[in-house]
């Protein structure tokens, strides 16, 4: 990576912190908690990161986070990640975690936090990193089962910036958490979904509309829906837009047709972000060096794409 680009103060708003699990520390968690793996080494699990879709990733995903137990395995992955935040002069994080991912397996909302949290101080104290934590529901779940992580946060509650929506969308429309989310908004937590990854403008129009959100989480189909563009250039509403993982994911074949740049040059206020880095080949500067390489990123463009991530922070 350039070392300009490298130098560039960013903040990352889209990152999932199970994602960050790299395979390295994913078999070292295994040995020290004593769980057998279906992969024989670090190579053939890397070898297992082909994915045709989202679904395919997230089955290999829930798989790896089951390496981790305790606190301080929770730890370890947040602060792995914020190492490598300071390495690429990211300075502010607004990371989600999936309690659902965790708690479904019978580990402790409890224990999750408190290994998150604590890294997330720690990272602010030793590294200079800024931070917002936001508590992500899994949308192939029931809303129901949604309102009972909420709940179970709520002791919590000032750990939190806000609620955000992942896993699997298609076929798992915002609409179907129009009340936890109005739960959590009245709690005074922001609202953050992903939305228009796969999924068509619609669910895009719904997160706005009855999930009343401030970010929207990739939303780069967006393109598709001209009275949408329209709006979200008009009341600049930011979007976390994750090339390297649209790579992955078969969003878009090829770098080269990704419309990120088209979109920040129609005035979209659009963020460069790794979603899942362990998982998708990048962090967030593998993001803006792919973006040089194959769009032909100028400087500028960098400079406004990061000065963007740095205006759309909510913490
Ligand atoms: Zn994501």
């Amino acid at each position: 990576m350039p070392e300009w680009l490298n130098a560039l103060p960013k903040a990352e708003l889209h990152l999932h912190l199970e994602g960050s699990l790299e395979p390295e520390l994913l078999f070292a968690l295994a040995e020290r908690n004593r769980i057998a793996l279906p992969w024989s080494d670090v190579e053939a699990l890397r070898a297992a990161y082909a994915f045709n879709n989202l679904q395919e990733f997230l089955d290999l995903y829930y798989q790896g986070a089951n390496v981790l137990r305790y606190e301080q395995d929770f730890y370890d992955l947040t602060w792995a990640y914020l190492l490598r935040c300071k390495e690429q002069n990211v300075i502010h994080v607004e990371p989600f975690f999936d309690p659902q991912t965790h708690t479904d397996r019978g580990i402790p909302f409890e224990v999750v936090l408190r290994g998150i949290q604590q890294a997330l101080r720690d990272g602010e104290k030793q590294l200079g990193i800024s931070h917002g934590l936001i508590l992500s529901f899994l949308r192939h779940l029931p809303e129901e089962e949604a309102f009972k992580t909420l709940e179970q946060a709520m002791p919590f509650r000032d750990a939190f910036i806000g609620v955000g929506l992942d896993s699997s969308e298609k076929g798992f429309p915002p609409r179907l958490f129009e009340r936890v989310f109005a739960k959590a908004r009245s709690e005074g937590l922001h609202a953050v979904a992903h939305a228009g990854e796969e999924g068509p403008p619609e669910y895009i129009w719904e997160a706005l509309d009855l999930l009343k959100i401030k970010r929207i989480d990739h939303g780069v189909r967006a393109i598709e829906d001209e009275r949408l563009m329209q709006r979200i250039i008009d009341e600049q509403i930011p979007l976390t837009v994750c090339p390297l993982s649209n790579i992955k994911l078969c969003v878009f074949e090829h770098m080269s047709q990704h419309n990120i740049l088209e979109m920040l040059e129609r005035g979209v206020k659009v963020t460069v972000n790794s979603d899942d880095p362990a998982y998708f080949g990048g962090y967030v500067g593998e993001n803006f060096a792919a973006l040089h390489e194959h769009l032909g990123m100028t400087e500028d463009q960098a400079r406004r794409l990061a000065q963007n991530s740095l205006d759309a922070r909510l913490a």
